[in-house]
């Protein structure tokens, strides 16, 4: 059975977000529920946390006062902390979020005509190093848990006022796994997750509108194929062993080879596996490199998603020209594959993966030095946005 994990939420109480049927049914036990209706009850705290979206017990009102006082006095199902939440002119919106220990990640939603995907983390910081990514300089590392990353699910439902869920009209409509951190090296927090997102009861996103991305943790592919098998992306970026090594240093445990046929046995369903391409000036941006990848995808189905570089302070790659990275991807087109260039989103708003994190961080950092110098206590920024550059 689930375990939930102590201490999750404020005052210590403990977080019920991310809490399963059984994990939830085991609480009312605790308190005291009768065994016979402790499962009844469960669905209905299922029902409230993530069907309607209550932020408190109070809410729940098909739950007796009594009950709902009790658990108010151990457990909660409050938010993580909003430092952060910012609406580009595109409509991107991005939220920094704060845990109850001080750590922090991003999430940001994306709108696109009659659609929505919210990008969400699965680790503060990364273990892994890819030499583009800004999230890799992060020093500071830790797994979420089930329930921080299902917080970033609500936070969003709770912004685009779209409870109770599922709703036909709504914008949040996909979930990529594409935030900061490696989801498989984060395994049981993401599956968890993403097991009750896809709950027909709850959140109820079909595992068809998921999408996990990773760097390539081989052996994990396999398992998440397996177990949850939603919409998959390879963060591939190179071609060549030798430059991937280099750009994607996982990939000298688990070389291009492996991955691929990791891709293979992984069940599609009909969905072609996305592969991620960064765009870096004479780096992996040649002809051959793009009839190479052509070569090394065959018999995958595939579509190439092409990323123009997002470059970050101290970044020492370029993002490829216009026309280079169109010259590739007609290469790649003519061999049959999809291959849309992304279109940067949210660039007003730092939507790039870290990006907001780090700026918050400078900013916090930069109060917290004028405020020693001063002799006055350090404060939290009100808004980091509005001391953006
Ligand atoms: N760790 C996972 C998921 C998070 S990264 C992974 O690596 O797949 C999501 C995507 O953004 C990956 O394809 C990653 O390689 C890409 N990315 C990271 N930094 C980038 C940057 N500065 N510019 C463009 N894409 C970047
Ligand atoms: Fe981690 Fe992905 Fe960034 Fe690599 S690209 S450092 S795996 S978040």
């Amino acid at each position: 059975m689930q375990q939930l994990r102590k201490p999750l939420a404020a005052d210590g109480l403990q977080s019920l977000i991310g809490a399963d049927r059984a994990a939830l049914e085991a609480v009312l036990v605790e308190l005291g529920e009768a065994e016979s209706k402790s499962r009844m009850r469960a669905r209905q705290l299922f029902h409230w946390i993530y069907c309607r979206g209550a932020r408190t017990f109070d809410e729940m009102t098909t739950l007796s006062k009594e009950l709902r006082g009790r658990l108010a006095e151990q457990y909660s199902v409050a938010r993580p902390q909003i430092v952060v939440e910012q609406k580009s002119t595109d409509g991107t919106r991005k939220w920094l979020l704060r845990f109850f220990d001080g750590q922090e990640v991003e999430s940001v939603f994306i709108p696109q005509d009659d659609r929505g995907a919210l990008c969400v983390s699965t680790q503060v910081g990364c273990t892994l190093t890819c030499k583009f990514c800004h999230t890799g300089t992060m020093p500071l590392v830790r797994n979420l848990t089930p329930g921080e990353i299902l917080a970033q699910l609500l936070v969003a439902r709770d912004a685009l006022g779209e409870w109770p869920s599922p709703r036909e009209d709504r914008l949040f409509t996909n979930i990529v796994v594409m935030g900061m951190g490696e989801p498989l090296f984060n395994y049981d927090g993401i599956a968890a997750a993403m097991k009750l997102a896809s709950d027909g009861d709850g959140i109820g996103l079909s595992k068809h509108k998921i999408t996990l991305s990773t760097s390539g943790v081989v052996p994990r592919i396999v398992q998440w194929g397996q177990e949850l098998g939603t919409g998959l992306a390879i963060s591939l970026h190179a071609v060549r062993d030798e430059l991937r090594d280099e750009l994607v240093p996982v990939n000298r445990k688990w070389p291009i080879a492996e991955l691929l046929d990791a891709c293979r046995a992984y069940p599609h369903r009909n969905k072609p596996i996305t592969f991620e391409y960064v765009m870096l000036a004479g780096v992996n941006d040649s002809d051959a490199d793009a009839r190479e990848l052509v070569r090394l995808l065959q018999g995958i189905p595939a579509k190439v998603n092409l990323i123009p570089f997002n470059a970050w302070p101290g970044a020492v790659f370029e993002c490829s020209s216009n026309n280079r990275i169109h010259a590739f991807a007609r290469i790649v087109e003519a061999a049959g594959y999809q291959s849309p260039v992304r279109v940067p989103r949210g660039r007003d708003i730092l939507a790039a993966c870290g990006q907001l994190k780090t700026a918050s961080e400078r900013i916090r950092a930069r109060r917290a030095s004028e405020a020693a110098v001063a002799g006055a206590p350090s404060q939290e920024p009100a808004s980091v946005a509005a001391a953006l550059p």
